[in-house]
């Protein structure tokens, strides 16, 4: 048995892109995606331009193997899973009509309840074939079923592989994979996966438990952390008062599955001593869809797999680069679920390359705020979301995790901030509703009068029980949409 499994392992590690990125490149990732579509346009016979160097290309030449992928997956997708196969005949569109970004508009959208209520129906390859199912963790609506070949999970360990090494990682590094109540969970095994293939080292611990994270850590000579930034600040706040977090000598920490706010990003910095880098990902589409550089400023995203739209909501039309809109994705070499044009509900906006960090022909994702369907309204119908009070509130050491409740009184909304801290008393309080009354949506609606006052109420440490990407506002409002 162990000798059929290392069989198997030589030869993923032989169908690895990640392993012909040469050593000198600079952005591994890029080299990935750059080698990626230069092997399939240069088997379609398209004529390549002329570059000395193949973990590069021209962003004309990236564009035509996106399209080129688009229309091979449209018709993979009529072909062989039953929700498009009249989906595109009913639209009057055909794979050879998408010669242009503009032309995707053509397309159909698909949508996450339509995957919730048949997910077989986008899957392109039997049961028998598939490899794996991951189910999404279903806190932003029903749950959804994916299946993946086994050539899809190479495709997207070989992706995390260039993502880690890209983010810095090399040999004699060691990865935390830190996925609180979690245990077991798939992404976390393609994440091992993928340090085992370049050579790195991993750890894996789903405790919440800081006390036992930390043992693991230091066992496994850990210099890379990756996990949600809610837990790590958890970890943070709590540990970052006895111990020195900088002796550990982290690296650098990736932050995943939950919104970034600059405040918990500059806390973690400044405690741990090293860069928080940013990665955006949805399990429809594999792990590590966008990964952050050094230079914190969008991140770069894994455009070789996926091709990302940015719409606006009501119309549908593109958005121009740098305007917020819904992002959309298409999966570009997928067997298993196929998603054609599958609207997120993520609000986003993107750059155009190039990055100062060198990567020349990649778009980037600016940091993304969170979900749509996350946020409530308040006041004269002001949106607000998590991000909004997580970068306000963690800037303030002794909130160790908050959760904001809406209620009504008259026709008044009333935020009562639920705390978490060691550290409770008057001046907090003071100092906490002072910070989010600092924010314009909900200052603005104490002047029209709509919002009361902000209400503190704290708890003690550990009596908020953590739990992956929790809740953060609960709108407890009757009656209201
Ligand atoms: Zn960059």
């Amino acid at each position: 048995m162990e000798i059929l499994d290392s069989m198997k392992a030589f030869f993923v590690r032989r169908m690895l892109l990640s392993r012909k990125v040469p050593k000198d490149c600079e952005n591994p990732l890029e080299g990935w995606m750059a080698i990626k579509a230069r092997e399939t346009l240069r088997k379609s016979g398209y004529k390549l331009s002329a570059y000395d160097r193949t973990d590069t290309i021209s962003r004309k030449d990236f564009e035509e193997y996106q399209l080129l992928r688009f229309r091979e997956q449209m018709r993979y997708a009529e072909a062989e899973a039953p929700h498009y196969r009249n989906l595109y005949k009913d639209a009057g569109v055909r794979p050879e009509d998408i010669r242009t970004y503009e032309d995707l508009e053509k397309v159909p959208f698909t949508y996450s309840h339509e995957l919730a209520e048949n997910p077989y129906t986008f899957c392109g390859a039997s049961a028998t074939k598939l490899a794996r199912e991951f189910t999404t963790t279903g806190t932003s609506g029903r749950r959804k079923t994916i299946g993946f070949t086994s050539g899809d999970l190479v495709s997207k360990v070989d992706i995390i592989a260039s993502a880690l090494s890209n983010i810095g990682m090399r040999k004699g590094d060691s990865l935390h994979i830190m996925f609180p109540t979690v245990s077991a969970w798939d992404p976390s095994l393609m994440m091992s996966a993928a340090c085992k293939v370049l050579g790195y080292g991993s750890s894996t611990c789903s405790e919440t438990d800081i006390s036992v994270q930390m043992k693991v850590m230091k066992e496994a000579g850990s210099t890379h952390i990756i996990g949600l930034p809610s837990f790590i600040y958890r970890v943070t706040a709590l540990m970052g008062k006895e111990t020195d977090l900088t002796a550990l000598g982290i690296k650098k920490i990736i932050s995943t599955s939950e919104p970034l706010s600059e405040s918990v990003r500059k806390a973690l910095e400044d405690a741990w001593g090293c860069k928080v880098l940013d990665v955006w990902g949805m399990t429809e589409m594999g792990l590590a869809c966008a990964v952050e550089c050094d230079e914190q400023d969008g991140l770069h995203t894994d455009e070789a797999n996926i091709l990302f739209e940015v719409i606006d909501p009501e119309t549908g039309k593109h958005v121009p680069a740098g305007q917020e809109g819904e992002l959309v994705v298409s999966g570009l070499n997928s067997q298993g679920t196929v998603l054609l044009r599958y609207r997120t509900k993520d609000r986003v906006s993107m750059q155009d390359p190039p990055c100062r960090c060198g990567m020349s022909f990649n778009k980037k994702l600016n940091k993304p705020r969170g979900r749509m369907d996350m946020q409530s309204k308040v006041g004269m119908g002001y949106k607000v979301y998590p991000l909004l009070f997580d970068e306000v509130l963690f800037k303030e050491n002794d909130v160790v995790e908050y959760q904001l409740k809406i209620t009504k009184e008259d026709y008044k909304d009333v935020l009562t901030f639920e705390v978490e801290t060691p550290a409770p008393g008057h001046e907090l309080e003071e100092r906490i509703i002072s910070l989010v009354s600092s924010v314009k949506e909900i200052s603005d609606g104490i002047a029209e009068d709509l919002i009361e006052r902000p209400r503190v109420k704290f708890v003690d440490v550990g009596s908020m029980e953590y739990s992956a990407k929790a809740k953060k506002i609960l709108d407890l409002r009757e009656n209201y949409d």
